[in-house]
């Protein structure tokens, strides 16, 4: 979301006149897109503006605006952290961005624009400026009505509202016709998708009949929000992809039910067994959080055996981190850090072997792939995701970017597959 968000940024400044400056250095206006779902990504924002110093001393006329969620969450405080930030815009004030810039330019003040507009999720996606590949994103819905208590995004992120349907699908035929074949529909709980009688299922039903899309995801998804009618549109729709990222966060009730999840173990299972019925082939990946306060051994022992029953396709695993006027700072902890580390480790060990055996049960396969861009492989080494969202490598030329290409796989490792393209890339 936070990408497609510097994306609706460019857009708007392309509109303006703006072009991408070569490197930081040259440029006249820098934008910092910002994320606090952990206290990390917080912290990287001010030792980036730090860094930032040396140019704007050197040239003052510099504008450096501070956007997203740090922006939402720390108004004001921002500007007395750091005399370098000439304005601060929230993640639902985006489109406020070219009145911001012209009171910058007068110097009137240092404006701050924190309004969390319901008609931000009007934002029309084919103004976006993309980078390259085949896929694009449109936001169709935004905030978070549910109350986990680790998390800050209902803070910085406000209520929940939908994209009208109808915008939806005019915009995803616009990004048909710019040659996108690849849709990523976007919400922070993305289930809860409702332009009046029109759900998620039937959205994702509506996006069939949009000439040239070839593929659809969603994401977010909340397990207490997985309905049969999406699992059964997900079967159904020839478009949306067999792969579903579906955050489980733990696998302790007890847990969950600190973190005020809305659904037990038993029912996240029951979510997965339905995918799997409806579709055998499902890709599936979650989040884990370690070291929630006051995580008993025996309760990551269940997360453990959690990811040993799914055996998912890949985890996000991160340490719990504590973040401002969240209800689990009430919650008293008294593990220690290095405790937490030491889990998460173990987690990510445990899932690397699961994904390692899972990924080798597919060499001699072949496999149908969107070419996405180059391979970290380096050398002439492309990279495509299948639909159910594994990434495959394999030789070819930058003239199958953007194509479907049919590819046997050879050699897997925990995070990808290695192959050979068996026939010549379609279109
Ligand atoms: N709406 C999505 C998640 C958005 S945040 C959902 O409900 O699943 C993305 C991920 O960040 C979450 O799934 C969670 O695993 C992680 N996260 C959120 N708050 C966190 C915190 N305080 N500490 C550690 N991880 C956190
Ligand atoms: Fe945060 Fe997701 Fe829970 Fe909403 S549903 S509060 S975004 S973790």
């Amino acid at each position: 979301m936070n990408t497609h968000d510097s994306e609706k940024l460019a857009g708007i400044l392309e509109e303006l006149g703006h072009r991408s400056a070569s490197d930081v250095q040259s440029a006249d206006l820098i934008l910092l897109n910002t994320c606090s779902i952990r206290e990390k990504a917080e912290e990287k924002v001010f030792s980036h503006l730090g860094s930032l110093r040396p140019l704007k001393d050197l040239r003052p006329e510099l504008i450096i605006g501070l956007c997203g969620c740090v922006a939402q969450q720390k108004g004001e405080e921002i500007f007395r952290r750091s005399n370098l930030v000439d304005f601060v815009l929230g993640p639902r004030a985006i489109a406020s961005l070219p009145g911001i810039l012209e009171e910058v330019r007068n110097r009137r003040s240092r404006p701050i624009d924190r309004e969390r507009r319901d008609d931000s999720i009007l934002y029309d996606a084919s103004r976006a400026r993309r980078g390259p590949g085949p896929r694009a994103f449109i936001t169709v819905m935004e905030g978070c009505n549910k109350t986990c208590t680790y998390c800050i995004v209902p803070t910085t992120r406000g209520r929940e509202v939908s994209k009208p349907a109808e915008d939806v699908l005019r915009e995803a035929e616009a990004l048909a016709l710019a040659g996108y074949c690849e849709l990523e529909l976007l919400g922070q709980n993305v289930n809860a998708y409702r332009d009046g009688a029109i759900h998620l299922d039937g959205l994702l039903r509506r996006l069939q009949q949009v000439e040239g899309i070839r593929r659809v995801r969603f994401t977010t998804s909340h397990p207490a929000h997985l309905s049969e009618e999406i699992i059964r549109a997900m079967r159904d729709c020839p478009t949306v992809c067999n792969a579903l990222h579906l955050p489980a966060q733990s696998g302790s009730d007890a847990v969950l039910e600190r973190m005020r999840r809305g659904y037990t173990r038993r029912r996240y299972l029951d979510r997965v067994e339905r995918l799997r019925r409806a579709i055998p082939d499902i890709g599936l990946s979650t989040d884990i959080i370690v070291g929630y306060p006051a995580e008993t051994r025996e309760e990551f022992e269940d997360t453990l055996g959690l990811l040993k029953e799914v055996e998912f396709d890949q985890v996000y695993s991160f340490l719990y981190s504590p973040r401002p006027g969240t209800d689990a700072l009430l919650q008293s902890d008294g593990m220690d850090r290095d405790e937490k580390e030491d889990r998460l480790h173990e987690l990510q060990l445990l899932q690397q072997e699961i994904q390692r055996r899972n990924n080798l049960a597919l060499v001699g396969s072949v496999m149908e792939v969107l070419v996405d861009g180059f391979s970290r492989m380096g050398g002439s080494f492309l990279k495509g995701r299948t639909a159910t969202n594994r990434v495959v490598n394999f030789p070819g030329e930058a003239s199958a970017m953007g194509k479907f290409a049919s590819v046997r796989v050879e050699a897997a490792g925990p995070n990808s597959l290695e192959g050979r393209r068996i026939e010549p890339h379609r279109p």
